[in-house]
């Protein structure tokens, strides 16, 4: 790498939320940038008016500043409210348009960009009869033979116009691309692209180039979506006479079915997974993998050791696999380095809401990790809840005396049994109700004797399932008064 200082920028539009592909390509230009003891830059594109999204920016830091991807220059956040911290402001694009309009007049002045005033018909014929011709797409470039007296006439008599950049119809553009090695494109396939509308404002394609040449961007790291915009913005450079930045286009985001992962397969944006209860740390460490492997067997990195380990020359150049199982697997990995504190409040957060204070701190503390082994996310409990599997940790079950029996075994069996284990656990000391200790005494009871018609009803008088954890694990979240409560009531109800 040059002396240049290494500035990298992610420059999301606020048409949306944040998502977890702008995630990725925020996070990889930030790990550039703190890998080179450089600066990671936030801009705001917002020159489409009509895809500006209310609170779209907003929404867009407070997504990175949770995942800690932090920009240190740009639209940053203080305190909650958005700001902009640097020297090469305005960072956001609406703000910076007498700057577009300044280049875009030096560009027509050395006719390297020119007037166009073709109506959206006289387009719209362009591209039929381009299509018919089996043509790419694009202008055809009859505007650039109007003469300077015609263009004054129009530009005087107001008419609606455009500019547009004067792509050379010969040669080649080439860059070595960071991930995808050398890319080339015919220039005579390279559109004469609008680069200021008739609103005045500029279009993406100018406001880059203009923006990251004046912000002393050293390194574009954007999607592979953008790849055949590259032509265009180098052009640009050339004609301006500036060194362009280096590129690289990140390889797009599939779907386990290979298709384009989009919204309509689920959640894409950042803050859907983290009211699901994916922690900042899985989904950092998980994004950092979609394209990119350290080419080891290792698999879990801190945000730390992702600045030490990631390089763009590891990224892939082709499609990355969105697998939410991964992702949960990841979820899990973080969760369970939690200590207990943090693990009982990530759980007391997503305990529907009926269960608040029905525990004591004591029973949520067992409780937590029990928890831990059958989810993989917070919203997981809602959905344990849904098929009945949390409820009788906190509420008392109700059941068939019958569901008490077990096989063949008479009643009356089954209740002294009942007895017997009332018997056996009201004799230990409420702090000894720990699994193995519960376990312990039971089984020493049972030693001589037939397990099930005991560890059944048992069971079944805790938690009113077919299926739950054994009775020693759910007693020691109970605790003994409300163990011994559960166990009363099933003696009552196999009494009658
Ligand atoms: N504003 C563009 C976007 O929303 C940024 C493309 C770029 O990084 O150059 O993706």
């Amino acid at each position: 790498m040059s002396d240049q200082k290494v500035v990298t920028r992610f420059a999301p539009s606020p048409t949306g939320f944040l998502h977890v592909g702008g995630l990725r390509t925020a996070l990889y230009s930030y790990l550039v940038a703190k890998q080179n003891n450089g600066t990671f830059m936030l801009r705001i594109e917002d020159t489409d008016r009509e895809r500006y999204v209310e609170g779209g920016i907003q929404n867009i830091l407070e997504s990175l500043y949770w995942a800690n991807v932090i920009p240190d220059e740009g639209v940053t956040l203080k305190s909650g409210e958005i700001t902009q911290t640097g020297s090469h402001g305005p960072y956001v694009q609406s703000e910076r348009l007498s700057i577009y309009k300044k280049y875009a007049e030096q560009l027509i002045e050395n006719n390297h960009a020119f007037y166009c005033f073709c109506t959206p018909e006289r387009l719209a014929e362009v591209r039929e009869e381009r299509q018919k011709n089996k043509l790419p797409p694009g202008y055809d470039g009859f505007c650039k033979k109007v003469s300077k007296e015609e263009v004054a006439q129009k530009l005087a008599n107001k008419q609606n116009h455009v500019i547009r950049l004067n792509m050379p119809d010969e040669g080649e553009t080439v860059w070595k691309d960071l991930i995808h090695g050398e890319v080339s494109f015919k220039n005579s396939d390279v559109d004469d692209q609008v680069l200021m509308k008739s609103d005045g404002y500029p279009t993406y394609h100018l406001a880059v180039v203009v923006d990251d040449h004046e912000m002393q961007v050293s390194h574009v790291i954007r999607g592979d979506e953008w790849i055949s915009s590259t032509p265009k913005h180098l052009q640009l450079y050339k004609y301006f006479g500036w060194t362009a930045p280096q590129f690289a286009h990140l390889p797009l985001l599939l779907n386990p079915d290979k298709s384009k992962l989009s919204k309509r397969q689920g959640d894409v944006a950042v803050i859907d997974y983290k009211e699901k209860g994916y922690l900042p740390e899985a989904l950092v460490n998980f994004v950092a993998f979609l394209g990119w492997n350290p080419g080891t067997e290792q698999e879990i990195f801190s945000l730390e050791e992702l600045i030490t380990a990631f390089t763009l020359q590891k990224v892939g150049k082709s499609g990355a696999v969105f697998n939410l199982e991964k992702l949960d697997w990841y979820n899990r990995e973080y969760l369970k380095k939690m200590s207990s504190d943090e693990l009982v409040s990530y759980i007391t957060t997503f305990l529907p809401e009926r269960f608040n204070g029905k525990l004591s701190v004591e029973a949520l503390n067992n409780l937590a990790p029990i928890l831990l082994e059958r989810i993989s996310k917070g919203s997981d409990l809602a959905l344990m809840d849904h098929n009945g599997e949390l409820g009788y940790f906190f509420e008392r079950p109700s059941y068939p005396v019958e569901k008490l029996l077990w096989k063949n075994t008479a009643k009356d069996i089954i209740l002294s049994n009942i007895e017997d284990a009332l018997q056996e656990l009201g004799s230990l000391p409420e702090d000894a109700f720990s699994v193995e200790q519960l376990k312990e005494k039971i089984m020493e009871f049972l030693k001589d004797k037939e397990k099930g018609p005991m560890l059944h009803p048992l069971r079944f008088s805790l938690s009113g399932l077919d299926k739950s954890p054994d009775p020693f694990v759910i007693a020691s979240v109970l605790g003994k008064t409300e163990t011994l409560e559960r166990l009363k009531i099933a003696k009552e109800l196999l009494a009658k």
